[in-house]
């Protein structure tokens, strides 16, 4: 990471006023009393930085800090174009945004770069976060590279990264790229908090095309191919078209959006403005239909519920009481001893004791 307010900053909790805890829900509140919240609002990328270290801090105390620091700010979040960027690692991910990030600062813009990365979760390795990737935007001033947070479930990332894109955004940064590797479940979580998804591909043969997930170009507003130079020109091109005769056959995404194919060569910094232009197309074309504001309160809800499913499973995992036996259910399950169904409903009626609620909430 080239951004030394990312690497070396630790908040201390110390500072801050507020940290009282209540069950009523609090709403959002306009003033920014947090040590920390005027200086990010001032476009601090220091404190910034220090904020991300917060919401990424696994303490109690700089949980409930975090909480108080992100509702102060909500107010001044929403106002940023969010990118996802996805693609198996190799493909250009990392050339391509560096080039992409480079050219929006050239147009005045602040860009941020974050990461949800799989890879971080179990092992602490990351496919993504080497620190010497993107360093002529790291070095920019208008730019800010943050790699994925490490540890946790995928959740708990995708959590923290969603958290920090609305800390970028009251820092005032214009556009936000979120970039996730092409593996397992990580691009429906980045696909979830962006306004405008990029599924990067490589030129491949007619059978890659045959293996590929559908469910990943389903999710795709833009699908660039990669590449587009020297050798791997023509096959580019010919990628490109079984690309689109693909995506024709499968129901757009929006009734305002259908996906589109571009062609990009990011070592050779080609393509890049027809991208930018086709990320403004799709924004004008969701923004005045409504739907891009109904798309951000839907993720809104969903990320809600995942907060809610996780949370579930986290005490179920976790609690002394109950994990013993969460764990032989889940053992009976596995022996073909028990029908999951009927372990799903013993667990659920095992929380509900737990949670000291009423045993009727439980279907039979
Ligand atoms: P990532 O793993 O998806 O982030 O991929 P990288 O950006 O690290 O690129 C992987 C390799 O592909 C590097 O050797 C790049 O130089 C090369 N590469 C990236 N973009 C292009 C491109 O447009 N054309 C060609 N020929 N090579 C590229």
């Amino acid at each position: 990471m080239s951004d030394p307010a990312c690497d070396s900053t630790h908040y201390s909790p110390s500072a801050a006023s507020d940290t009282s805890s209540s069950c009523a829900v609090s709403r959002v509140s306009a003033v920014a009393t947090h040590p920390l919240a005027k200086r990010i609002i001032a476009g601090e990328r220091r404190a910034l930085a220090q904020g991300i270290t917060l919401i990424e801090s696994t303490r109690a105390d700089h949980k409930s800090q975090a909480d108080i620091l992100l509702t102060q700010l909500l107010p001044q979040t929403g106002g940023a174009v969010r990118i996802g960027v996805s693609g198996t690692p190799g493909v250009g991910k990392s050339t391509f945004i560096e080039v992409l990030g480079l050219f929006l600062v050239g147009l005045g813009k602040r860009v941020a770069v974050l990461a949800v990365d799989p890879s971080s979760v179990r092992t602490g390795g990351s496919i993504l976060g080497d620190k010497t990737r993107m360093e002529g935007l790291a070095c920019h001033p208008d730019a800010f590279i943050r790699p994925s947070p490490s540890g946790g479930t995928l959740g708990g990332v995708a959590r923290r990264t969603r958290e920090s894109l609305l800390l970028c955004e009251a820092a005032g940064f214009d556009v936000v790229i979120v970039e996730t590797v092409g593996v397992g479940q990580s691009e429906v979580a980045v696909a979830g908090m962006s306004d405008i998804f990029l599924l990067m591909l490589a030129p491949a043969a007619g059978d890659e095309l045959q293996g590929m997930k559908r469910g990943v170009m389903e999710l795709a507003d833009l699908v660039i191919v990669n590449k587009a130079d020297g050798d791997f020109r023509r096959h580019a091109e010919r990628s490109a078209g079984e690309y689109r005769a693909a995506l024709h056959l499968m129901r757009p995404k929006s009734p305002h959006w259908s996906a589109r194919v571009l062609l990009v060569s990011a070592l050779e910094e080609r393509g890049i403005e027809e991208v930018w232009a086709v990320v403004q197309e799709h924004r004008a074309a969701l923004g005045s239909s409504g739907e891009r504001e109904a798309q951000r309160v839907l993720q809104a809800k969903d990320w809600m519920w995942r907060e809610v499913v996780d949370a579930v499973e986290t005490v179920l995992r976790t609690d002394v009481e109950v994990a013993p036996e969460v764990a032989q259910v889940e053992w009976l399950v596995l022996n073909g001893e028990l029908l999951p169904t009927r372990a799903a409903q013993h667990i659920l009626q095992t929380f509900c004791s737990l949670s000291g609620k009423i045993a009727g909430c439980i279907p039979e």
